[in-house]
């Protein structure tokens, strides 16, 4: 079985795993118990962990709070932004293509007074920086989006974004799950006040994220979502996930060493995938061709029955069709729709996601193996 689905989820590093190790045996302390060595032991990991994460963003480890995934820290940033901020306005900017865990919670403001506008994007699946600064009012509090999309890694003009924002004295949040590790991503550089983060796309456990939150120029200010103990500066109580929170720093820790590396590998690999797919007959690329995340090719597959081709791979290759939130329902993905891709090509995309592990002998397999199974497909 070959693994190309690293938008969904990766595999715990080695280096990952053993740092992890002593958090769960005996080095067990809660990071919040003051009186003994155990919670001291566990607060010195929790705070290196923070400092780790915080020099991947380049941002202050006080700006960093940990939570359970970035679903959380999406939740956590509209809710507690929309709360605070509504006395000043209610206008939200988001974008179309946004992960669901965005899109439902700007739906559910909606239910609460918000109003949101949704960007569209171009057949690229790029915003229009114009578009967006017409949708800014004087009732808007924040903008969101995404710098890198999960489903064909699409990257958007961040520091454009950044910039215009800055400029109108609104919030700017950009969800980075899939950026970091891959892209340098610098909050400051950029002007990102918000920014969620989760720990298994770049190689760490899941079940545990983090959020950025700008502390200077501006201060975001926030409700808190989950309540009691007064964690994470009261901002998210609950006994901290120590050994999960070690991970994601080794994780942070590894992503900005192997960065580079990370980049040139998979853009090569992906670049050999391409050569040849696009190559056959009806295949098209969903997404800006160069900017793109190294990793990610989401590519359609006309003139074959829908759901042929993923449904034929699925025994050999895990990739995605569509994203995996979504491919569950029998529904296009509604990144592709809202790129103008059609119906038909939508049904029969595949994401192919690369990562660190991958090799060229695989992606020769997979190659061979589509080629194989779209003249079987297009005969039958
Ligand atoms: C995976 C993903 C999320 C959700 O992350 P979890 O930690 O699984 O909750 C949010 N946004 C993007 C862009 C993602 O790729």
């Amino acid at each position: 079985m070959i693994y190309l689905d690293h938008n969904a989820t990766t595999p715990v590093d080695a280096a990952v795993l053993e740092a992890m190790m002593p958090y769960f045996m005996h080095k067990y302390g809660n990071a919040a118990s003051t009186a003994h060595r155990f919670g001291w032991v566990a607060a010195d990991a929790v705070a290196l962990a923070r400092e780790h994460v915080a020099m991947l963003l380049n941002c202050e480890p006080n700006e960093i709070i940990f939570t359970s995934g970035a679903t959380e820290s999406v939740n956590m940033a509209l809710k507690g932004v929309f709360e605070i901020y509504q006395t000043k306005g209610r206008h939200i900017v988001a974008v179309a293509t946004e992960h669901k865990a965005v899109l439902d919670v700007c739906a559910s403001l909606e239910r609460r007074g918000a109003q949101v506008t949704y960007l569209p994007v171009d057949s690229n699946g790029l915003i229009d920086l114009a578009e967006l600064e017409k949708a800014i009012t004087p009732e808007t509090i924040l903008v969101c989006i995404m710098m890198a999309n999960n489903e064909t890694g699409v990257i958007q003009p961040i520091e454009a974004i950044g910039r215009l924002c800055k400029e109108h004295g609104v919030l700017f949040m950009s969800d980075i799950t899939q950026a970091v590790g891959k892209l340098p991503v610098d909050v400051q550089a950029l002007g990102i006040d918000i920014a969620p983060l989760s720990a298994h796309k770049m190689y760490g456990p899941k079940g545990v994220g983090a959020l950025y939150l700008r502390r200077r120029g501006p201060r975001v200010k926030l409700t808190p979502m989950i309540e009691g103990g007064g964690h994470e500066n009261g901002l998210r109580s609950g006994t901290l996930n120590v050994p999960g929170i070690v991970g994601l720093g080794m994780s942070a820790e590894l992503a900005a060493e192997t960065r580079t590396d990370y980049f040139n590998n998979t853009l090569y690999l992906r670049q050999m995938l391409e050569k040849t797919l696009l190559a056959l007959p009806g295949a098209r690329l969903n997404g800006h061709a160069g900017l793109r995340l190294p990793n990610t090719s989401n590519i359609s597959f006309g003139g074959i029955r829908p759901g042929g081709l993923i449904k034929s791979l699925s025994n050999t290759v895990a990739v995605s069709s569509g994203s995996a939130c979504t491919s569950a329902l029998m529904e296009p993905s509604y990144v592709l729709k809202a790129m103008g891709v059609a119906d038909e090509l939508a049904y029969n995309s595949i994401r192919f996601s690369l990562g660190r592990n991958n090799t060229e002998a695989e992606i020769i397999e997979v190659t061979t193996l589509v080629q194989r199974l779209l003249e079987s497909l297009s005969n039958g």
